[in-house]
Formats: structure tokens, sequence, C-alpha cells
């Protein structure tokens, strides 16, 4: 059976590559080749800058309402299609269905409805400075380069165009080599709604590809999102040309369960926040302090409901609630951390193995697993895993669970589980972290900025001030009487 070879997408259509390089991709359910896609040869690549040239000509001469109401239409578009771009993403994540088909198209077309809302509404100032004045003019930055991760595909293509596109700007997107095809779809919907080719690009490849965009002088920022080692290399690169650049990387956040907590609430925050998307979510509370008072509840109810309500299996099974990992790779990655946790001593309380369902038994798929009795310096407890993989720990005293929650070179998220009002925001002021939950956990609306503390980010993405990312203030001083020289 022949599978389709998709080109990169410049200038408004497909364009074939020189070289003749293609990679594989393959649905992680069945570990099957599902396509081939072209990698971005330096044809595509100068094509690719040339392409987004002319369209951010065309774009960013047009009035903010003309590139609202384009946007708007691709917006309606994504909704019309949200099955069929749902499909999508779960062929080429492994995802489950019953996910995709309500928050990936859905919350990627909700981040450009906001901006296509909030261009028009971006103003400069205006001030008298004696008999003279001053105008600012916010202006679009020329061609960013957008480089998404895999894990939520078509949304992180649409939170990085919308903001990109609203603010008039034209972008070259390269998602990531596991996951190439929902950036097609996007760029093609874009088409159809009537933003201008060349505006919207996509390149595909991998690192390689990744290094061109970073380094290229012709690219004024870079979003990235994806690994911290990763972040710092493309930020090392993009300083070459002094790019600005939005970082959005890993966490290991931190929930904390206070002894007053709603206990099954908490315990449904945990099992979200570490076994949605199979683990594969960067905000995810990969650190669980419970309260010692209520650790032994907390932790029964937690092996009770991870143990008959997870449902695994072929991710296009609308029942199915936990789907298969990326790779074949990262399940490796992931079983490996496992065997860590045991070798350092955490207990298993659940899971630990990697699993074979009948409805899809080659698929790369980890059983949702929790340690307990984990200590801080525990390697689980301390890196990244992208996996359904949960440390719990236990605490007594709220200055202590605070310090050992900020313990840590990461700050993407964090949250909290309490009834008392005062405990919970004087805790999540403290707490060295960009996104925090209060008796919730993972929602994440397009009007609330996000991004991380420390080494988890740099600069945010969504709310109103990531439209200032997108532009830059040009100054103009106006001399309203005759200038008085010395020469
Ligand atoms: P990754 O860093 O391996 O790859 C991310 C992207 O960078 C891919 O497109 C890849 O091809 C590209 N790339 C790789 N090397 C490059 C280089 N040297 N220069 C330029 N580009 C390069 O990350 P991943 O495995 O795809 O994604 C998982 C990671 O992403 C996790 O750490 C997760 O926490 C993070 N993530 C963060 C957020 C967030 O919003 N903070 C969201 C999703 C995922």
């Amino acid at each position: 059976m022949t599978t389709p070879v998709y080109e990169n997408f410049i200038n408004g259509h497909f364009l074939k590559n020189q070289s003749g390089d293609t990679f594989a991709v393959k649905n992680p359910a069945t570990d099957e080749v599902i396509y081939h896609v072209e990698i971005a040869d330096e044809f595509i690549q100068n094509a690719a800058i040339e392409s987004a040239k002319q369209g951010f000509a065309a774009w960013s001469a047009m009035t903010p309402i003309e590139r609202s109401r384009i946007l708007l239409k691709a917006v309606a578009i994504l909704r019309e299609r949200n099955d069929e771009l749902a499909k999508v993403e779960v062929l080429d994540t492994g995802k489950p269905w019953q996910e995709a088909e309500c928050v990936d198209v859905e919350t990627g077309a909700d981040v450009i409805e906001y901006f296509a809302g909030l261009a028009p509404a971006q103003v400069g100032q205006q001030q008298m400075v004696g008999n003279d004045f001053y105008y600012t003019r916010k202006e679009p930055l020329g061609i960013c380069a957008g480089i998404g991760a895999w894990n939520y595909p078509l949304q992180i293509a649409c939170w990085k165009s919308g903001p990109a596109l609203a603010a008039g700007n034209a972008v070259i997107f390269k998602p990531s080599e596991e996951t190439p095809l929902g950036a097609i779809k996007l760029a093609e919907i874009f088409i159809e709604a009537g933003v201008p080719a060349g505006v919207f690009n996509v390149v595909q490849g991998a690192a390689e590809v990744g290094q061109w965009l970073t380094a290229n002088p012709n690219i004024e920022k870079v979003s990235f999102t994806g690994e911290v080692g990763t972040g710092k290399k493309v930020m090392a690169s993009a300083a070459g040309s002094l790019k600005d650049v939005t970082m959005e990387l890993g966490g290991k956040s931190p929930l904390l369960v206070f002894d007053d907590a709603d206990v099954s609430q908490a315990v449904s925050a945990a099992m979200l926040g570490n076994f949605y998307t199979q683990g594969e979510i960067c905000t995810n509370c990969t650190r669980i302090y419970v309260h010692k008072n209520v650790y032994q509840q907390f932790i029964d109810e937690l092996k009770t409901r991870t143990e008959q309500n997870i449902i695994a299996g072929d991710p296009m099974d609308p029942e199915v609630n936990l789907g298969a990992l990326i790779s074949k790779k990262h399940q490796e990655l992931v079983l490996g951390y496992i065997d860590k946790g045991i070798q350092e001593g955490a207990t298993l309380l659940t899971g630990g193995k990697a699993l074979s369902p009948a409805s899809a038994p080659n698929g790369y798929f980890v059983e949702p697993t929790v340690f307990v009795d984990c200590k801080d310096d525990m390697t689980i407890v301390k890196e990244e895993i992208f996996g359904p993989v949960m440390s719990v720990l236990v605490f007594d005293d709220e200055d202590d669970v605070i310090q050992r929650a900020n313990d840590t070179h990461l700050g993407l998220a964090a949250g909290v589980f309490t009834k008392d009002i005062q405990r919970a925001h004087r805790v999540i002021h403290q707490l060295q972290a960009g996104i925090c939950w209060i008796n919730s956990y993972g929602n994440s609306p397009a009007e609330m900025p996000v991004g991380g503390y420390k080494q988890s980010g740099i600069g945010r993405e969504n709310g109103i001030e990531t439209l200032d990312h997108y532009t830059q203030t040009k100054s103009i001083y106006v001399g309203m009487s005759n200038i008085e020289s010395p020469f």
C-alpha cells in the first residue's frame, strides 16, 4: 500500500523539494507508517523566505479590521472541520479521540478568534511635549518563525500564528517532525479563508530545519515550544541575529493538597494533571505534595480511580481515555524513568509497565503509574518525564512545602487545593511559577497569559500582552516650531 507524501507549503501552495529527501510519520497507536513528508531543503528554505517577504508586504498593508475579518473566517472553517482535524491529531499523536474532539481544534480556534478580535483595538500613544508632541505606532515585526512540539500540534500552530498574524506579521512555521500534518491543514484553511499567499508557510523537518530558521537573518522573531535543552540552543542561535524570542518550555510542576482540601477534587486534578494526553502535557503536576493528615485518603482514592477508570486502547474509540505515547523511543524513555524510580526506592502504588491493549496491541502505551513515598532528590521527582507518571510526596508544614515546591530550576505551573481562601492566595503568591491554579488544574483559556518562570520559558502566549510581543513600537516626534540651532 502506498502512503501519501506531503510537500512543504510555501506561498499558498504545496511545493516540491529538489533533494527528494523525505521522512516517515508513524501512528503511535499502531506502529504503522501513515504518510511521508518532504524535508525543506535549501530550495524550499529560500522559497519560504521570499514567499514570507511577499506575504508580509501584502498582509501588513491591510487594516487590522480587514485582517481580523479574514482570520475570523479561518476560525469558522476550523470549527466546521473540527472532526476531520481532530482525527488528524489522533492519528499523528496517539491521543484519545475524546480529547481531540473537544479540545485541540477548539482551543486553537479560540486563540485565533481572541487575537482577531483584539487586533483592531491595539492603539499607540500620543503625548504633548510643550508645543511639540510625539506619537507611537504599533508595527508588526516582519517574518516570525514558529517551532512546535508534538503534543498539541494544531493547537500550537494556532497559538503561535494567531497573535503573529493578527498583528500583521508573516509566519514560517515548522511543526515537530513527529506530527507534521496539522500545520499543513491550518495553512490550507488560512488560504481558503482569504489570508494572502505567503503569509503562513509551513516548512518540514527536524533539528536542522529548526536551526536554519533560528539562524536566518531575515527572521525577526522565533516562538519556540519544546524542551528546555532545545530552547537554550534556539535562544543561542537566535542571538546571532538578535531575534526576539518566546520560549514555551518544560516543567516539573507541584500541586499542593492541604488537609482542608476536597480530597476527591484534588484526586481529579492530580489525575487530569498526570494522565490527560497520556501525561504528555508541559504544565502537568508531576510532583503532588499531600498533607500528612489526608495522605492515606488521597492515595487510596487515587489508586482505586486509576485502576478502575482508565481505559487504554485504540485512541479513535470514544470510550478510550488513555492513548499511546508519541514514539517507541519516548515509551522506552518513560519506562526507563519508572525503573529509576523503583531503583531509587520509591514505592509503586499502581502501574509501572508497558501496555498492549487488545484494540491497539502494537501501540506505545504505558500504564498510568503512581509512585508514593517519594523523596525530593529522586530522579523521578526532579526531571520532566512527559508521560503518565505521578510522584506523590508528603508534607506537614506550609512554609516547608513552599520551599520544597520551589526547589527546582523549572517554574512552568503550580496548583493549590485548600478551602482556606487566605491560605490559597498566600501560598500561590509564593510559588515560583507562571501558570497557577487554585482548586483547579490545567484550564488554559485564550484570555489567560501562559508561560514559564525560571528555565521554563521566556515571554507569554495568549492574553492581551502577547499581541505586544508580535509588534514593535515606533516613536515619532513632531516639531511644531522652528528648530533652535547653535550651528
Ligand atoms: P523538542 O525540544 O525535542 O522539539 C521541539 C521542536 O524543536 C521540534 O519541532 C524539533 O524539530 C525542533 N528542534 C529540535 N532541535 C532544534 C534545534 N537545535 N533548533 C531548532 N529547532 C529544533 O521537544 P518535543 O519533544 O517536541 O516536545 C516535548 C517538550 O515540549 C517537553 O519538554 C514539553 O514540556 C515541552 N512543551 C512545552 C509547552 C509549553 O507551552 N511550555 C507546550 C508543549 C510542550
